[in-house]
């Protein structure tokens, strides 16, 4: 079977690394979380002190830039690939609600999506490979064969978060979490770079009342119609 791109983009808590990971296991491809980029470089920022309160420094940052460097390393005992910033293991530093709360400032800066969309281009060159964020589709890579774009409820959407920061000992209300998702969804989805919105291609997929396995089977079935498509009409590389 032809190797493809995957490109999924949407809002947050909307399972797309869950379905990232589940895609990459069962057709081994390999996965590029991108959102992890942006935040290995809101941690640089916050350990060399480029905020004040929840203002940013951007020409502190952007000189900084050439400093910055952000990989991935697959580890054998969690069977995940993780986040390096410098070398440095920052895989848990980066999910904090800190990060969460102060990313978008970092990923709203031109200078630091041309370098990490230089990266992510470089990562995913080959095919096989499977990258989510919110601008894979439109931007990274608009030719991906399969795009799709996640969306679920506003509330399910919150209580996940809720759920995935209480299994990491992280404790804030359902309203707290809900405020702090909803305010980084705006921001995406106004800024001036690059913003988050639905590519023309792409296919929605709203998981609100959907299981992850009947998801799973669903982009399956999408791919394995792909792959047919692709028989009668050879993709063009
Ligand atoms: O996906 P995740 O929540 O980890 O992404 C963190 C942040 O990184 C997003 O809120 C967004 O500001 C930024 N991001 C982006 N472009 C991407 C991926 C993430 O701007 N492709």
């Amino acid at each position: 079977m032809q190797k493809i791109t995957i490109a999924i983009d949407g809002y947050i808590s909307c399972g797309k690394s869950t379905l990232a990971k589940a895609l990459a296991q069962k057709l081994n491809y390999s996965y590029i979380d991108t959102g992890a980029m942006y935040r290995a470089v809101a941690v640089y920022a916050l350990r060399n002190n480029f905020f004040a309160d929840h203002v940013i420094n951007e020409t502190e940052l952007i000189n900084s830039l050439h400093n910055i460097e952000v990989n991935f390393k697959y580890n054998p005992l969690t069977h995940l690939s993780e986040t390096y910033l410098n070398g440095q293991n920052v895989e848990q530093e980066i999910r904090t609600m800190k990060v969460s709360d102060l990313v978008s400032k970092v990923s709203s800066i031109k200078e630091v999506r041309e370098k990490m969309v230089a990266l992510q281009r470089k990562m995913g060159k080959s095919k096989g490979v499977i990258l989510d964020g919110r601008d894979i589709g439109t931007n990274v890579f608009p030719k991906a064969e399969l795009k799709l774009f996640m969306t679920a409820d506003n509330d399910v959407r919150a209580q996940r978060r809720l759920n995935e920061f209480s299994s990491k000992g992280q404790y804030f209300s359902l309203d707290e979490v809900k405020q702090s998702l909803l305010q980084r969804d705006t921001e995406d989805i106004n800024r001036k770079e690059n913003p988050l919105i639905k590519a023309e291609d792409a296919v929605v997929l709203d998981n609100s009342d959907i299981s992850k396995e009947e998801q799973l089977e669903f982009v399956l079935k999408l791919i394995a119609d792909l792959q047919l498509i692709e028989k009668k009409q050879p993709l063009q590389h």
